[in-house]
């Protein structure tokens, strides 16, 4: 069984629509593939309706931007209740705030770069869930840069001077309404200091307290002393062990199934839902 389940699609970030996804994870040889767009379930209908067409498992997830001190985090939550109103609130909220963040990063780099704003809604369709990445696509087109990796390395990174942050709920409200919603909370890419700065372990140790299930072990920004420091705290607290290609289409070097989930851990995310059949078995 080949399971990677972190991926993202056109209602976030990724490049490919959500029927694409499934059509690649497909292609990639996968037997069940999560579609985990930030802060977003408008994916799962159109993922849902092309991996039954040829008998691709699919699991249902979120990816929720957190922050805590002003620094981002990440929980993937599989299985919630869509329609759960707090937690739909908080993923308002998030996506509401992260179209007026990007707003004002392209204020900012306008008088070095040139970017307006229609250069960067040429890049989204109504309701995606914006990011950094669709700015990035923005001044790939009007050739500032060559790519998303460039316009990250040079304007987009957080501490940057066009950096702005956006509404955040908190990692341990969060982990506590994707329970009331009957999801199942996996804290993605913890120490992945690739991409910025590492979940402290005091944070880590709060969110296991508030109903925490698992943890991103595999994924490409954590190198194999973070995946060890990820794989003691399953071996401490008996959470669930991940591993995923966090795919994002031509957008980033990620293939899917670079790393995958081993097929026990994926019983245990079925089995610690509320209701687990909206997810897909042939
Ligand atoms: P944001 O959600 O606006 O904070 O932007 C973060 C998103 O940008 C994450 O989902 C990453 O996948 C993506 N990202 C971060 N760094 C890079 C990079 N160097 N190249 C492409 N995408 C990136
Ligand atoms: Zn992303
Ligand atoms: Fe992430
Ligand atoms: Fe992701």
């Amino acid at each position: 069984m080949r399971i990677d389940l972190h991926t993202h699609s056109t209602e976030s970030d990724g490049t490919e629509s959500p029927a694409q996804v499934m059509e690649s994870a497909r292609a990639a040889g996968l037997d069940v593939v999560a579609l985990t767009d930030h802060d977003r379930v408008a994916g799962w209908a159109p993922a849902r309706a092309r991996a039954t067409e040829f008998g691709l498992g699919f699991l249902p997830g979120i990816e929720i931007s957190c922050a805590i001190n002003h620094a981002s985090l990440h929980l993937l939550a599989y299985l919630i209740d869509p329609l759960h109103e707090e937690l739909t609130a908080e993923l308002d909220k998030a996506r509401t705030s992260r179209e007026t963040r990007a707003e004002a990063m392209v204020e900012r780099l306008r008088a070095d770069t040139g970017l307006t704003w229609p250069d960067v809604q040429a890049h989204f369709s109504a309701g995606t869930t914006i990011g950094r990445p669709h700015i990035a696509d923005a001044l790939v087109s009007i050739g500032v840069v060559r790519d998303r990796g460039e316009a990250f390395d040079r304007f987009l990174y957080s501490g940057s001077k066009y950096h702005a942050s956006h509404y955040a709920i908190d990692p341990v409200r969060a982990v506590e309404l994707v329970r009331a919603a009957g999801g199942v909370p996996v804290l993605a890419h913890p120490f992945a200091h690739v991409t910025g700065r590492v979940v402290a372990d005091r944070t880590v140790e709060s969110m296991v307290d508030a109903g925490l299930a698992g943890i991103e072990v595999d994924h490409r920004d954590q190198d194999e002393t973070a995946r060890a420091h990820a794989r003691s705290y399953a071996d401490r607290f008996g959470l669930i062990r991940t591993g995923s290609s966090d795919y994002h289409g031509a957008g980033k070097p990620n293939q899917l199934g670079e790393n995958v989930t081993d097929a026990k851990e994926f019983e245990r995310i079925l089995e610690e839902a509320a209701d687990s059949s909206s997810a897909y078995l042939p």
